[in-house]
């Protein structure tokens, strides 16, 4: 080993390597072409060295590789390219499988000045093949998404869950004090739904719960609104901005959707038999200091009231509640 001419043990190993080395001179012209970028670019090194980088590969022109080569040869800086602006910019692939693919190798980048005994400065450019890395992290990003989903989305229904209202109607609350706005819920109750289930059966009830809540979220156009699964047969729903009377017309237009399913309810006591609700609407006026607790409070209140008032109706919180 020791006998080893030092240049050629050089050699060796930057055809060895498993980085993409490139040099090129103050003119761009490629002097130096690894065996790495022979395999992944499909040009060798004949038809590389002594070619201008940005005339082999016009795409580079006038993009974050082409600045960082300049930065390098005229200023000597050092870059690392950021990989979520440039994630594959050169044309290079991992293996002829994902070049038939047309699927990019995704790169790091990084470009640094060289300074030559007696010579211009050169600059080298080193390329790493991160696409398992990057492949990993998407799916990681993709499994906290989901996470993240299921962590507030009900299960049965895909609506938001408890916990994605507790934050929500917290959140809204603030926003609403701070701003001096007012924000509106609104509790809704499937009527006699108890019957329903030893009717119909549960996996039934399940579907009931389904129907009318995707009914309710078709309603909610804009993105601000909130329809929750409260607990078991119960939803909510959180109107930023909205005072009470824009509260009411939304919960008699939720109120006549229902209606307008018409989902049969047989064992339903009184002369109704279809799936109704009852709904209970609260306001927090802007200006008012009213908590969470208060909100939440004066619209159950107000849909007890509608229960006992006799069921399928709206009752609205008197404003005292607040
Ligand atoms: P009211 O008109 O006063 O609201 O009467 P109700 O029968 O609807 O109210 P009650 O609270 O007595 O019963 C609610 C029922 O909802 C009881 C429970 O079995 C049912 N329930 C709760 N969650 C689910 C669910 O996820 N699936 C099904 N199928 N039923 C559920
Ligand atoms: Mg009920
Ligand atoms: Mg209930």
């Amino acid at each position: 080993m020791t006998d080893l001419p030092r240049l050629q043990l050089l050699e060796c190993v930057l055809e060895a390597v498993s980085v993409g080395t490139v040099v090129l001179d103050r003119q761009h012209r490629i002097v130096l072409w690894n065996k790495w970028m022979s395999r992944h670019s499909g040009w060798d090194l004949h038809r590389a060295v002594g070619a201008d980088l940005f005339a082999l590969l016009p795409e580079l022109r006038g993009g974050r590789v082409q600045a960082a080569v300049t930065q390098a040869l005229e200023n000597n800086f050092s870059s690392l390219l950021s990989q979520t602006l440039n994630r594959s910019p050169f044309p290079l692939f991992s293996n002829p499988a994902a070049q038939a693919r047309g699927e990019r190798m995704q790169q790091a980048v990084a470009v640094t000045p060289l300074a030559l005994p007696g010579v211009e400065r050169h600059c080298l450019i080193q390329l790493t093949d991160v696409s398992m890395a990057a492949g990993r992290e998407k799916l990681l990003r993709e499994q906290t998404e989901l996470l993240r989903m299921q962590t507030f989305s009900d299960g049965l229904t895909g609506v938001a869950n408890r916990r994605a209202f507790d934050v929500a109607i917290d959140r809204e609350v603030r926003r609403a004090k701070r701003n001096g706005s007012m924000v509106s819920l609104l509790m809704i109750d499937i009527d006699y739904f108890k019957p329903y289930n030893d009717h119909y059966g549960h996996q039934q009830g399940d579907q009931c719960l389904i129907q009318v809540s995707s009914a309710l979220q078709a309603l909610l156009q804009r993105s601000v609104d909130m329809l929750a699964r409260y607990g078991g047969e119960e939803f909510a729903v959180i109107l930023p901005d909205n005072d009470g009377q824009q509260a009411m017309h939304m919960a008699r237009t939720l109120h006549a959707r229902i209606e307008a399913l018409a989902l049969p309810h047989e064992s339903a006591p009184g002369p109704v038999k279809h799936v109704t609700v009852s709904i209970g609407v609260a306001t927090l006026a802007a200006g008012r200091h009213g908590e969470v607790a208060a909100l939440i409070g004066a619209a159950d209140h107000a849909l007890y009231a509608a229960k006992r008032q006799g069921r399928n109706g709206i009752v609205a919180a008197p404003d005292e509640l607040i």
